[in-house]
């Protein structure tokens, strides 16, 4: 029998808090109204994992914003991405 109820993806709860009866109440999307899990709302798009960053494309001339992970912040956008 699983130990947790399902989760939608970056939306997790943190299983280790206490009270969680009323956030598993409406099946973990409610999660996102607490803590800082709030500000988690995009994914890195190179390892998907949960990020709020948005870093700069890593070519010099382009502006173009990337939510991008910490270990992921020199990406190129999809344009750049192209060039050696
Ligand atoms: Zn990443
Ligand atoms: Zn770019």
């Amino acid at each position: 029998m699983p130990a947790q109820p399902k989760v939608t993806k970056g939306l997790l709860p943190h299983h280790s808090a206490p009270r969680l009866g009323s956030v598993y109440v409406f099946d973990g999307r409610r999660a996102v109204t607490f803590s800082e899990d709030a500000a988690v709302l995009s994914s890195c798009i190179r390892c998907g994992e949960p990020t709020a960053r948005l870093e700069n494309c890593a070519d010099p001339s382009c502006r173009t914003e990337l939510v991008l992970c910490a270990e992921h912040e020199d990406v190129r956008c999809a344009v750049h991405a192209a060039y050696p």
